[in-house]
């Protein structure tokens, strides 16, 4: 959203709110702006008197009304991409349950088929794992229900 200060033909300041400067040339070309002091709709660009440094003259004065943006809320979007990544891991990973330790240092040392795997594993063991270079990741202990 940017904000042009304009003049109609009588020098009537008012300012226009438009989404890009493409905007605010297609609504001045379709007589979409019109002064809001004499209705007049020869319109043109004056000098923003912030840049200048001068006392702003008129209230603002939106050509037409503001639409809100619509409201993006990042954290839902995060959310509904942890639940989606769980999820599949869920679904798609064998559950050794307590045996997950044993069972990932099985697999890192092909001892066991090479699969995706998910159970339980202390911090301790956790860490053990990594130091061993074995690729591991934690997530918040999780069913599916809990994250509905
Ligand atoms: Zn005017």
């Amino acid at each position: 959203m940017i904000i042009f200060d304009l003049a109609c033909q009588h020098d009537h300041p008012f300012e226009g709110w438009f989404q890009s400067h493409e905007d605010f040339d297609h609504q001045l070309a379709c007589g979409l702006i019109a002064c809001p002091q004499c209705t007049s709709l020869e319109i043109r660009r004056v000098p923003s008197a912030v840049h200048l440094g001068l006392p702003t003259a008129a209230a603002a004065v939106p050509a037409r009304p503001a639409l809100p943006a619509a409201p993006v809320d990042l954290r839902s979007g995060a959310l509904a991409a942890l639940r989606q990544l769980t999820e599949m891991l869920l679904a798609n990973c064998e559950d050794v349950g307590s045996d997950f330790a044993e069972e990932a240092r099985r697999i890192h040392y092909v001892e066991a088929p090479e699969r995706s795997i998910r159970g339980e594993a202390s911090s301790e063991e956790y860490e053990a794992l990594l130091e061993e270079g074995i690729e591991v990741f934690r997530l918040a202990r999780l069913k599916p229900g809990d994250l509905h």
